[in-house]
């Protein structure tokens, strides 16, 4: 616990000593400005198209924007459950589980706000006194190399990152699951994840970020287009391996055992045509006892796998339902449909990235001394915000509808009945929000709510 509050202390040290030294000249000046302190500030150029001290403005606007969007929409979320059992849910939740789920909502809202804010604070200090140029022009002391500096630069931010979100992951989960029953974690597993994520993150995340370096510093104004094209085969290659290559490494899935599930199973994947050795058993009761089930891949390596904790929950019935609408996406060809869209996304995001990199400025908003690849991204990113809600808008939309359309596969070929009763119960042990905000749902919702569900489930005609 020590560790971490000297790094906090360092972490903000860092920040105070890049304002002592930007402070000489009182204030954040422009390219356009020649007032600069020597190696503080920006270098100055004339240039009035892109202008670095706007463009800060711009991306410290956009940053209190998305903000106050979200904190607007989890407002609306937070006032928007009624205090008594609504009618609606009464076939769902009594009410002991209905105050419970509500006191759930309520605590991980208001925990939600706290961390928010510390971290809008900690973006808002870096964004104002020029945490990035700084880190920029620390690592630059080391190698001039460009993956190398992005190595160090994203390295020191991620792990800064990590060991900041600690306190909260660790009160998220031993103290707010804890108390309403869900955590299964053990404090060694807890911090095991977090060293396997933090190696995973460092390889995985090093190497594709090396890569696309590599490849911005010779491409030149192709790079969007190579860019682009190894992330689409990178995140190809991880959707067919990621069941037999990163879930490995956190859990362990098994095959069904033999008995009456797996008999159920079988007569029902073979009307449809599903091989049965494509579906595990996954042990998710190590870390939590909230329950599901998913489907992914696609080809020889497509696989669905079912939570243990899901088998320990419902009937062999409700649990082919379950099972009926993962492979209903997967004869809806909704894994290929996703990659689609999400190719699409990439390609017009690498686009527009692309286009920014070539402006310098983008990289000296953030108080660095000239262009570089990984300051002029993390301003990218911020700018690019507002288009990126948008895409996961449509991506949210296309998703829930895509669960009806699953929900429809498994009403038609098996038992909507069943499914709904396997929903309800899932609702109920995860204590799930029913009566979100329209417009939280609108944002945030990937499953369209198990009440409209229920109704669609209901109206599909045999
Ligand atoms: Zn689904």
């Amino acid at each position: 616990m020590k560790k971490i509050v000297y790094l906090i202390a360092f972490y903000f040290l860092t920040l105070s000593n890049t304002f002592a030294c930007i402070g000489s000249n009182g204030e954040h000046k422009g390219i356009d400005s020649v007032q600069n302190t020597e190696g503080c500030g920006i270098s100055a150029t004339e240039n009035v198209i892109v202008n670095p001290q706007i463009l800060l403005y711009i991306i410290i606007a956009l940053v209190l924007w998305e903000f106050i969007l979200t904190k607007v929409l989890g407002y609306l979320n937070y006032k928007n459950k009624s205090p008594e059992l609504p009618e609606e849910l009464k076939e769902i939740y009594d009410e002991e589980k209905y105050a419970k789920s509500i006191n759930y909502e309520n605590t991980k809202y208001k925990f939600g706000l706290i961390s928010s804010v510390f971290s809008i604070i900690i973006t808002l200090a870096m964004l104002m006194f020029g945490g990035f140029g700084w880190l920029d022009s620390f690592v630059r002391d080391f190698t001039q190399n460009p993956v190398l500096l992005a190595l160090a630069f994203f390295g020191i931010i991620s792990f800064v990152q990590t060991i900041i979100g600690l306190p909260f992951s660790y009160y998220s989960t031993f103290v707010i699951e804890e108390k309403f029953g869900f955590n299964k974690m053990t404090k060694k597993l807890f911090f095991l994840d977090t060293i396997k994520g933090l190696i995973l993150s460092s390889l995985l995340g090093g190497g594709i970020l090396a890569l696309v370096v590599w490849i911005y510093s010779i491409a030149g104004d192709n790079f969007w287009l190579y860019a682009w094209g190894l992330m689409t085969f990178i995140s190809v290659f991880f959707m067919m391996f990621y069941s037999s290559l990163i879930v490995p490494i956190f859990n362990k899935q098994t095959p069904l055992e033999d008995g009456e599930l797996r008999d159920a199973i079988q007569k029902f994947s073979n009307k449809v045509g599903f091989k049965l050795d494509n579906i595990f058993v996954i042990d998710g009761s190590k870390r939590s006892s909230k329950a599901n089930a998913y489907f992914s891949g696609f080809g020889p390596k497509k696989r669905i796998v079912l939570y243990d904790t899901l088998i320990k929950d419902l009937e062999t019935e409700e649990l082919v339902a379950v099972l009926a609408h993962e492979i209903g996406h997967y004869k809806r060809k909704h894994t290929l449909q996703m990659l689609a869209f999400s190719t699409l996304q990439t390609w017009f995001m690498f686009y527009v990235f692309g286009l920014a990199l070539s402006f310098p400025e983008v990289s000296l908003a953030l108080w660095a001394t000239e262009g570089s690849f990984h300051i002029g991204s993390i301003a990218f990113g911020i700018l690019f915000a507002p288009i990126s809600i948008i895409m996961g808008l449509f991506a949210s939309i296309l998703s829930r509808k895509n669960e009806y359309e699953a929900d429809e596969f498994a009403a038609l070929n098996y038992d909507a009945e069943k499914l709904i009763s396997a929903l309800k119960k899932l609702s109920r042990n995860n204590l799930s929000n029913l009566t979100p905000h329209p417009a939280f749902e609108f944002f945030y919702y990937s499953h369209p709510n198990p009440l409209k569900r229920f109704a669609a489930l209901r109206n599909v005609k045999k």
